[in-house]
């Protein structure tokens, strides 16, 4: 059947290196006419031919929720990028996480999910995960083998994100795939921050990975998308349990997506280089109590980041010293090139201020000050520089 072939791709591009797949993989210009994208097909109907082929679904589509050649283009090289034996595609990063869940979970299960998860994530897990009769427990992001003594009979995913979300904790992700796998679980992982580029999710031991496409595949902030890749063990459930959701995204959302991954890495590379940068100058300033980048040699999850991945995108946090709010709120205010808004992986700088102090329940956050993620864009970092340094000037002044 058709789903066994989708995300595998026609044109093996597996032998090639990762900016040869980047610009091959999902693309077969002599499929359409020789133009070089595969064109945004959109449908719901597909028609057979005669009754005989409609009985038998003998067509290489079947119907618009199932795939179009669109989708498929990007499913396909997602699991060429990825290692993947096939990619689902999702409306946004937050319904492949719910796809992802939903494919490995049944009621009576229990589910380990790191503190530091992407909150959404702990929302739906505590609300519908929980509506579901599947348990949630939260473990200490840095927890490593030690996940054995919290793993039981029916505990059927381990769920990672490294770095943690807002605060930036490496997860020691072999060590606890390795655990997970020796009890018979599951090992999902939201990959959005390095995407396969600086993390191979499934050379290392993750079976299910997360990547809200939304960020850098985007890199425009002008689309919403996700997408879940997956091992062998993990792919004939996931593509099921997309079918039965039918829950897809626009053939426009995966057209501008796919436009994005051609230029991914280069966009990374300016991001990730940007970004150090801009954190090494913060960690330089009194105002500054920590800087939260996982890159930084001084960061305790330094040591994890340079043996499992190969680069850093650009965002990070920073924790202030003790500041007023009506101080953080002259600082934020009046930034003119650092927006203030949610999401990030475009090509403009943002800022929010964030405290999961009130909302973590395996672990303790530590934060004296107000804590600040950044997203470093493509902008000029002397003026970036010059708008922070314009910021703490007015922090200093109103402390
Ligand atoms: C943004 C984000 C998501 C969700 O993506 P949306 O497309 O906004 O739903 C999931 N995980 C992480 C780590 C994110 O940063």
């Amino acid at each position: 059947m058709d789903g066994d072939r989708r995300g595998k791709g026609g044109t093996a591009t597996g032998q090639w290196g990762e900016s040869t797949r980047l610009v091959h993989a999902g693309r077969d210009p002599w499929r359409q006419h020789g133009f070089v994208n595969a064109p945004i097909y959109r449908g719901s109907t597909v028609l057979y031919p005669t009754y005989d082929d409609l009985m038998h679904r003998r067509s290489r589509y079947v119907y618009g929720t199932k795939g179009t050649p669109t989708t498929e283009a990007l499913e396909t090289a997602w699991s060429e990028l990825s290692g993947a034996a096939g990619t689902a595609l999702a409306p946004s990063g937050l319904s492949a996480v719910a796809l992802a869940l939903m494919s490995a979970v049944k009621a009576g299960d229990h589910v380990l999910v790191t503190d530091s998860v992407y909150r959404p994530t702990r929302e739906f897990c505590d609300e519908l995960l929980t509506r579901l009769g599947v348990e949630t427990q939260y473990y200490d992001p840095v927890i490593g083998a030690g996940i054995d003594a919290l793993m039981r009979e029916n505990t059927s995913v381990v769920f990672v994100e490294a770095p943690g979300s807002q605060t930036f904790e490496m997860q020691d992700i072999p060590a606890i795939a390795e655990v997970a796998h020796a009890r018979g679980a599951v090992v999902m992982m939201d990959n959005t921050w390095a995407t396969p580029l600086y993390f191979p999710p499934h050379a290392r031991g993750v079976d299910l990975a997360i990547e809200a496409g939304t960020k850098y595949l985007s890199g425009n902030s002008d689309l919403l998308l996700g997408l879940v890749s997956a091992n062998e063990r993990c792919w004939p459930a996931l593509r099921r349990t997309y079918e039965l959701f039918s829950s897809c995204p626009g053939p426009e959302d995966v057209f501008l997506c796919l436009r994005g991954m051609r230029t991914m890495k280069l966009r990374l590379r300016e991001h990730e280089r940007q970004a150090f940068d801009m954190a090494r100058w913060l960690a330089e300033r009194p105002e500054v109590a920590r800087v939260m980048h996982p890159g930084l040699e001084s960061d305790p999850g330094h040591a994890i980041w340079k043996r499992d991945f190969t680069g850093a995108s650009g965002l990070f946090s920073i924790e202030l010293k003790p500041a007023s709010r009506a101080a953080l709120a002259a600082f934020l205010d009046g930034l003119k090139l650092f927006g203030m808004g949610y999401s990030w992986g475009g090509f403009e700088s943002l800022v929010i201020p964030f405290d999961c102090t009130t909302y973590r329940t395996a672990t303790r956050f530590e934060a004296q000050g107000p804590c600040l993620r950044f997203h470093i864009g493509l902008e000029d970092l002397d003026d970036l520089k010059a708008d922070l340094d314009a910021g703490f000037a007015r922090l200093r002044a109103s402390a």
